[in-house]
């Protein structure tokens, strides 16, 4: 079989339709939409579009489910859970070329992440069996407080394109294991990676309603009367801030309890006594991973001036080492950004920096072929006043500034209105837990470039959103408390 064939069946292979109520169906009317291959422009296949009908069936089957969903025992919701993470590392390598087709990046970063992805069904089959309760004795005497935890009931669940799987299981696989019952919603990007995931959970005898996805190019006019609907209980959303706002104003009317991953803007801190090769390796991975599209990538990186320059170059030498490409060729570092809206954004912020005196040591030009590649760039002595520090990347770019002392280090650090994550390097372990102490933010690498962990909790302050997703604090998201007093 060819390579083009390969990439054929394996988009091929995917169903197109909705899944609502454990059926696959046609949006009404027969609507479609293209999906693309960003390293081409080209078009991959058509999947259903739905209209607010399909939405308002897609809630109906889940609010149907939820019930009989609910009462399902833990070990069963768990089971479900465990074979659909089997199956996914069994059809690891399919499901990474079809990752790729739809969202561009490199092959073998799309297999990380289907393990990653995987990896949460497998964490929130362990917690389905260990959703506890209490029981006290009142401190007076005289009563008993007994506590339980329930679901919270149909979720609204809404994935951003980005990490088109992962992002998905990090919020299904604790809904699963709760017993809430859900409706998706993919990107319009990228929905062929939710579709198969839906596919394998159907196959892991997921039971009909429980779990519904829409795809659709219209996602406000369908989302909306959902997140209005007083049958939904719940929405966790992972995508911008911009659009986050957007959907907490829309909740509020059910107040609706809410979680949201929102966007980025990470300082990269390397102090004087770091490891220089440690904070290069980390610098180079906290910026390349996912091509810079990710909310945790490093987006400033803040150099003490004593190291500022070696730092530079040696970041300059590895981001301009990297091979950009198809992202389903061996060998490919770098694949295409999402959309050529989101080159043109990223040569923007990449021209604004040049404008206010930075100095591009690699990269700064978009290459002259198909897709929308834009290479690997570093700028040093960029002013932290210029947009690139201001605002997400979501490339591949570097600007690199300095500061002189610790206090400095860490009020630019914290000058921004996100606060998801960041990253440190340094040796001294007291500068270490001040530092990690004092930053505004819900993560922090310390000498590490990358901390993504389906155990660890993962989530934002300030407008990087609320809630956590991963870990034991993953599935109380899902879960209600109720308690109940009993007289004695
Ligand atoms: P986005 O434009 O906000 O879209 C995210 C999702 O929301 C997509 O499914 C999108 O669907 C949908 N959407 C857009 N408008 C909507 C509306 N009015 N009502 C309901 N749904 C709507 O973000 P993106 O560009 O896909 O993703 C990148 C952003 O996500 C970055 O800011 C990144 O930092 C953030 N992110 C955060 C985390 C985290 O955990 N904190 C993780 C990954 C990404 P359509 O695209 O089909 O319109």
């Amino acid at each position: 079989m060819t390579s083009d064939q390969r990439e054929q069946r394996v988009v091929d292979e995917v169903p197109k339709s909705l899944f609502i109520g454990g059926e696959w169906r046609e949006a009404s009317g027969g609507a479609t939409l293209a999906v693309h291959d960003p390293s081409t422009g080209g078009v991959l296949c058509e999947v259903a579009d739905a209209s607010p009908a399909d939405g308002g069936a897609a809630l109906a089957a889940a609010a149907d489910a939820q019930a009989d969903w609910a009462a399902r025992p833990p070990r069963d919701r768990a089971e479900i859970l465990r074979s659909a993470f089997a199956a996914l590392m069994d059809r690891r390598d399919e499901l990474a070329l079809l990752m790729t087709l739809e969202m561009g990046k490199p092959v073998a970063e799309s297999r990380t992440e289907i393990a990653y992805a995987a990896e949460f069904l497998r964490w929130y089959s362990e917690e389905a069996a260990r959703i506890e309760g209490s029981y006290k004795v009142a401190p007076a005497g005289g009563s008993r407080l007994l506590t339980m935890r329930q679901p919270v009931g149909p979720c609204l669940l809404i994935t951003p394109w980005n990490f088109p799987m992962a992002m998905g299981t990090r919020k299904i696989g604790p809904a699963v294991a709760a017993g809430c019952t859900m409706v998706v919603k993919p990107a319009s990007e990228t929905p062929l990676s939710m579709l198969a995931l839906a596919a394998v959970l159907e196959d892991s005898g997921l039971p009909a309603g429980v779990l519904n996805v829409v795809t659709t190019s219209h996602s406000g006019a369908v989302m909306e009367p959902l997140i209005r609907d007083p049958r939904a209980r719940k929405l966790s959303f992972t995508g911008s801030t911009a659009i986050g706002r957007v959907l907490v104003e829309q909740s509020a009317q059910q107040l609706l309890r809410v979680s949201m991953e929102l966007g980025g803007n990470a300082p990269f801190l390397v102090f004087g006594d770091a490891d220089l090769d440690a904070a290069v390796d980390g610098a180079v991975t906290a910026k390349m991973r996912n091509i810079g599209e990710a909310c945790t990538a490093a987006n400033r990186f803040l150099v003490h001036e004593s190291v500022a320059d070696d730092f530079s170059r040696q970041l300059a030498d590895r981001m301009g080492a990297l091979r950009m490409g198809r992202g389903t060729d061996e060998g490919v570092d770098v694949g295409p950004l999402i959309t050529e809206k989101a080159r043109e954004g990223v040569a923007d912020l990449v021209a604004d920096a040049v404008d206010n005196g930075g100095k591009i040591l690699v990269g700064g030009e978009a290459p002259d072929r198909r897709g929308w590649f834009y290479p690997p760039t570093v700028i040093a002595d960029v002013p932290v006043g210029a947009r690139v520090f201001r605002e997400e990347v979501f490339g591949p770019v570097a600007p690199v500034t300095t500061f002189g002392t610790d206090d400095e280090a860490l009020a630019l650090a914290n000058d921004t209105e996100f606060g998801l994550i960041a990253y440190a390097y340094t040796r001294d372990l007291r500068r270490a837990i001040a530092v990690a102490e004092s930053l505004e933010t819900g993560l922090v690498g310390l000498n590490a470039g990358v901390i993504s962990n389906p155990a660890a909790p993962f989530g934002g302050v300030k407008a990087s959103g609320f809630g956590r997703e991963g870990g034991r604090e993953g599935i109380e998201e899902y879960l209600e408390v109720k308690y109940v007093g009993i007289a004695t």
